[in-house]
């Protein structure tokens, strides 16, 4: 039997806020979201701006929909999409929603939070589809049903976040968004991602932005990585394909054209994510 089509399409590629303009126009605006299709089942990495064009691509295809929403933490830019995922809007759609409590709110309550009156007219429970909320911790593996695997592993961010990968017919896909590299290669993070076919990385700074070279401000602490310290994790996870992601706001076209430039100098099988990108394994 052949194996379904193992998809990895970039809604979102983008960071910290969606920053849309003729200066951002060739690899996007939107923050994260990441559409990973495994034949017809549909699995969502993070619900940033991205979402919503999915959405609207979504509603030209086969109705209900039913997907599998991974949100690596709850910081704006990973759920802001959330409330203008049309389908979410529609009766008989069914959506599973899973991610990680933080301080005293369980995972639900954060999504929710979002669209308390105060912040949205409409509240989560009104949306119309079937919504359920699914509490995720580290070192987990899900088994998805048709032969799909996903495991989580948490990440060194402020206030925490999992990274995620998906396993299926002997290929793999990881979304390690939002995670702060540690001087030496995590061995974690390198188990965690070990022969992988696609590292989807968080490269929000260059090494001289990182650690502050010449004037400036050193970025340490900050919760984000490199495309280096990719092309490490990568080497020494044995992974394959590297895709830098959640660009910073501060990049522009040119900017990106760049760092792809430099990254692909130290490694080929790269590169820097843009919206509209598919890729398949
Ligand atoms: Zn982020
Ligand atoms: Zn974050």
């Amino acid at each position: 039997m052949s194996k379904p089509d193992f998809k990895v399409v970039f809604w979102g590629v983008r960071g910290s806020i969606p920053v849309p303009g003729t200066h951002t126009i060739r690899y996007g605006g939107n923050t994260s979201c990441v559409q990973i299709q495994i034949g017809p089942r549909l699995l969502i990495m993070d619900a940033g701006t991205g979402i919503h064009r999915l959405g609207q691509e979504l509603l030209k295809g086969s109705q209900p929909i039913t997907g599998d929403i991974f949100i690596s933490h709850t910081h704006w830019d990973h759920i802001q999409g959330f409330p203008f995922f049309s389908p979410a809007f529609i009766k008989g759609n069914r959506f599973n929603l899973y991610g990680q409590s933080k301080v005293n709110l369980n995972f639900g309550d954060l999504m929710r939070g979002q669209m308390m009156y105060e912040h949205f007219p409409v509240s989560l429970e009104q949306m119309g589809a079937t919504i359920t909320m699914n509490e995720l911790v580290s070192d987990l593996t899900l088994d998805l049903g048709d032969g799909i695997k996903i495991t989580t592993q948490e990440s060194n961010h402020p206030g925490g976040c999992l990274c995620y990968r998906v396993d299926h017919g002997g290929r793999s896909c990881c979304y390690m968004t939002d995670m702060e590299h540690s001087p030496q290669t995590d061995q974690a993070m390198t188990e965690f991602a070990a022969n992988a076919d696609l590292l989807i990385y968080d490269a929000n700074f260059t090494d001289d932005e990182y650690y502050g070279h010449g004037d400036l401000p050193s970025r340490i602490g900050w919760g984000h990585s490199t495309w280096q310290a990719g092309i490490k994790l990568l080497h020494a996870a044995k992974a394959k394909q590297l895709i830098l992601f959640h660009h910073s706001n501060f990049h522009n076209d040119d900017d990106m054209d760049q760092i792809e430039k430099n990254a692909r100098n130290l490694y080929a099988n790269l590169a820097a994510a843009r919206e509209g990108m598919v890729i398949t394994l």
